[in-house]
Parts: structure tokens; C-alpha cells; sequence
């Protein structure tokens, strides 16, 4: 097997485990008091979740699934606390995804298109199969809670890292 092939294949594994494990968590009862006392002044409505693996994210983003998928409920819904520079690889998701920003600054960017400065308040919705990433921005952080519908075509389809030079793009 090529390495390229195998690298895309572990990635892709990682992030159905990820994804597995992020909707089969029960929310716990975990409160913002509980954080470090270092951490931003962001509303934590929800527990903070798992970290995010390495593959998937650069920085630290904490995700925790807060809707499992069954029968009744095709639908993935989330949350994700992205710290201050922390943001996803490029992706895409079969059936879009719909994120609503509960606090905090990021940023969201479709391939081919200028970064999108998100914030408390804003909902995106992303079309299926178009690649994109999201995350922080590099000051403060983001709490974006994520809905994927039609889960039954799939989740997400994980890609490349966004570099630097991609994250930093921002004012040209
Ligand atoms: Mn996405």
C-alpha cells in the first residue's frame, strides 16, 4: 500500500473514532468552574469534551457530542471550544453542516473563497461536498456547536491540514 493511501487511510479512522466516540458521550457534569483558572473568559455552555486528535486539528479543539445518532435521529449535533489559533483540517461533509457560533471569534473558510470572520451569534450553513475548514481565531477562541444531518451518507471525509500561510490569510 502506498504511504500517501495509508496515511489517508489512518486519518480517516481516526476521525470515525473520533466521531464515535464525540456522539457516545453522555453530558457529565462538568462545570465552567471546573476549568483551569487560565482559561479565556468564553461562555462554556456545554461540558468541554475530548480533545481532538493531532491528524485532525491543529491546536487544541475539544469536542463533545450532545444528540447520538439512531433510527429516529439521523442528525450529529455537538459542540466544539476551539482555543485562540486552534482549527480543523480541510473537510467536507456528505450532507453539509450547519454551525451556530455561541461565543467567541473564528474564523470559516470554503475553499476558494476569503476566510469568513465568525462570531457570537452567526450561523453558517456549509453545502455537502465542499471543502472547507473552521476554527479560532488567533486571539480568541470559538464555541461552535455543529449539526450534520443525514448522517446516514456519512459524517465528514477528513483532508490536509491548513498551513499557516492559509490560517494567516486573513487580511489579503
Ligand atoms: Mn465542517
Amino acid at each position: 500500500m502506498k504511504r500517501g493511501v495509508k496515511i489517508m487511510l489512518l486519518a480517516g479512522l481516526a476521525g470515525i473514532v473520533f466521531s464515535f466516540l464525540a456522539c457516545n458521550d453522555t453530558i457529565k457534569n462538568e462545570k465552567a468552574t471546573d476549568m483551569n483558572s487560565n482559561e479565556e473568559d468564553l461562555d462554556f455552555i456545554f461540558p468541554k469534551g475530548n480533545l481532538g486528535p493531532k491528524e485532525l486539528f491543529t491546536g487544541n479543539a475539544y469536542n463533545i457530542g450532545l444528540v447520538d445518532i439512531d433510527d429516529v435521529y439521523t442528525t450529529a449535533v455537538g459542540n466544539v471550544y476551539f482555543e485562540p489559533g486552534a482549527r480543523s483540517n480541510w473537510h467536507t461533509h456528505p450532507s453539509g453542516q450547519i454551525l451556530v457560533i455561541t461565543d467567541g471569534v473564528g474564523y470559516h473558510q470554503i475553499e476558494g473563497q476569503p476566510i469568513q470572520v465568525i462570531k457570537k451569534g452567526d450561523v453558517i450553513k456549509c453545502p455537502p461536498n465542499t471543502k472547507h475548514w473552521h476554527g479560532a481565531s488567533p486571539d480568541t477562541g470559538l464555541q461552535q456547536l455543529y449539526i450534520v444531518p443525514n448522517t446516514e451518507k456519512g459524517i465528514v471525509a477528513w483532508m490536509e491540514a491548513v498551513t499557516d500561510m492559509q490560517y494567516n490569510n486573513i487580511n489579503q
